[in-house]
């Protein structure tokens, strides 16, 4: 067998972690988290060159599972731990993952203002439609009238329409994937680390053990690519991802097919940090800039 050339990584065996998964049996969270490491080796993102920050959740059990720079923060908080670090250091690519009840319920005010802010960093976003890790509590993306662990009648509140919600606040980049396509899911992964601004990335996660909905095989069933299927991928005329209007229409409309892939994308918005009036010429990041300050000055301030 001819030997590797190690000057061509990094390998998918370079972010692979000594501790065993933990999810349950079929869980998507297998899927997502393969796929993240394949955009990064397609990429040539080194474990040493990613900031991967993670919410509380069952997606959250990646952190310790991957190699590269890890956070793990509070419940609901991802966005501004992930923009922070993003802000301090925008040559280094930030990938922050959270789950469907911390993004619209806990969090869904830093959503808000990530998305606004285009901060320059991507958001995967493991759509199981329930807290997992809570065993199974209907989040604001159950399904209204499912029975779950917490409301066996079903929640009386209507489901939260998250792809109309998202494309309210004028998103440069919106992608749809499903856990049981890594390929696809690799594939805007990429696309989205690639970003300028804010990649938001839904992606449709089954659960077996508390999802039985949205299972793995009603996604295979329902979703479709938008860029292979002959109505509406762009060499048949069909899609094209600049199209906000389409897109948005596309990622709402879920009756009968789930449109997935790059939805839509702009790269005409600056991020965040290239709109600061402050930074103007920098030529240096502020993590470069840091100074170790001597707080003594302020003693007889606060003594
Ligand atoms: Fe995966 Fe659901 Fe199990 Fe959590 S509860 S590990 S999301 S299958
Ligand atoms: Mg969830």
């Amino acid at each position: 067998m001819k030997k590797s050339d190690s000057s061509a990584g990094p390998f998918m065996h370079d972010f692979a972690s000594p501790n065993p998964c933990t999810w349950c049996d079929g869980c998507g969270d297998y899927g997502i988290w393969t796929a993240a490491k394949r955009a990064l080796v397609t990429l040539k993102i080194a474990p040493s060159q990613v900031l991967l920050c993670y919410d509380v959740g069952c997606h959250g059990n990646m952190s310790d599972k991957i190699g590269g720079y890890r956070m793990h923060g509070l419940h609901g908080r991802v966005i501004p731990l992930a923009a922070g670090a993003a802000l301090a250091n925008p040559a280094i690519p930030v990938i922050a993952f959270g789950g469907d009840g911390a993004s619209f319920s806990e969090g869904v005010g830093h959503l808000v203002h990530g998305i606004r802010s285009n901060y320059r960093m991507t958001f995967v976003m493991h759509n199981n439609a329930n807290y997992g890790l809570t065993t199974g509590q209907a989040s604001a993306l159950t399904w209204q009238n499912q029975p779950m662990n917490s409301s066996p009648n079903g929640i009386p509140e209507e489901t939260l329409n998250s792809m109309d919600f998202v494309f309210s606040l004028k998103p440069t980049f919106v992608a749809r994937g499903w856990s049981g396509d890594i390929a696809q899911m690799t594939r805007i992964l990429t696309a989205a680390i690639r970003h300028r601004g804010f990649a938001y990335v839904d992606m449709l996660q089954a659960c077996p053990s508390y999802n039985k909905f949205a299972t793995h095989e009603w996604l295979m069933q329902h979703c479709y690519d938008v860029n292979a299927d002959p109505s509406t991928s762009l060499r048949a005329g069909g899609h094209d991802p600049k199209d906000f209007a389409k897109a948005r229409s596309l990622a709402v409309d879920t009756q009968n097919r789930v449109a997935t892939g790059i939805l839509y994308q702009t790269e005409d918005v600056p991020a965040f940090h290239e709109r600061l009036k402050a930074r103007e010429g920098a030529v240096t990041t502020p993590v470069e800039e840091v100074k170790i300050v001597d707080t003594t000055q302020w003693e007889r301030v606060f003594l």
